[in-house]
């Protein structure tokens, strides 16, 4: 993180984005403080409770019931969407032209079964947006030299396509089992998204890192390894404010 003052970071390249409203919050935030905040926007926030699953929901309005599951995605004004995090990835997602946003939340499961790749395809469902036409912001995650994964993790991987590479493996050979680790591997999350992107078409130049740092080892960030029993999250959010034309 850097010595900013704003309790949540954005991606610069997506601040000329018109009515555009994104961050990434940290550990200051409570959720009344993130409520807050939406309140003063304007904007009505939508919280699913996360799964760790695929599933997707296209959001038209403020939902009456809980939504249950991991990725969020609307081009109506608005409306906030949320993904909270400790640990897992929060990546953002803006089609500029078509006016849709999206928010998912890639932890290992999610990933192994391609969410984010999922909701890119959703969004060209929903609204005909390409993946050459979208700009995603990937957020504070915990990094991969904190996030041992067992050999059967690496493994699902591998049968849902991705490259050995997303598995790092201080200094020594990428993808083997690291000498000390027990068999346990370390997991990349942030470079396999970024993989699911780039074989989407997504451009190098549109995918975007605020603050890559590790939740686990920065204090100023949640993080379920670091602290368990802290059931605090932070607050990740995308939306677009209604323009006056
Ligand atoms: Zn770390």
């Amino acid at each position: 993180m850097t010595g900013n003052k704003s309790p949540f970071l954005v991606a610069p390249p997506l601040a000329p984005v018109p009515g555009l409203v994104h961050g990434f919050g940290d550990a200051r935030w409570s959720e009344a403080d993130f409520l807050a905040f939406a309140g003063s926007r304007g904007l009505r926030p939508v919280i699913m409770r996360q799964l760790h699953s695929d599933i997707i929901h296209r959001i038209e309005a403020g939902p009456a019931a809980e939504l249950e599951g991991d990725a969020l995605m609307t081009d109506v004004p608005g409306l906030l969407l949320v993904i909270r995090t400790a640990d897992c990835l929060p990546a953002l997602l803006v089609d500029e032209d078509r006016r849709a946003v999206a928010a998912v939340h890639c932890g290992w499961r999610g990933t192994g079964m391609r969410i984010l790749e999922k909701s890119v395809r959703a969004m060209g469902e929903a609204y005909g947006s390409t993946p050459a036409g979208l700009k995603a912001a990937l957020g504070p995650c915990i990094g991969a030299a904190c996030y041992e994964v067992g050999p059967e993790v690496r493994e699902g991987f591998l049968l849902a396509g991705f490259p050995p590479s997303v598995f790092a493996a201080r200094g020594d050979v990428p993808g083997v089992s690291v000498p000390g680790l027990k068999g346990k591997f370390l997991l990349d999350l942030r470079a396999a998204n970024a993989w699911l992107l780039g074989a989407l078409g997504v451009k190098k130049e549109n995918i975007f890192n605020p603050g890559a740092v590790c939740t686990h080892c920065d204090p100023r960030l949640f993080s379920y390894r670091r602290h368990p029993a802290d059931p605090r999250r932070m607050y990740n959010f995308i939306g677009l404010t209604r323009q006056e034309i």
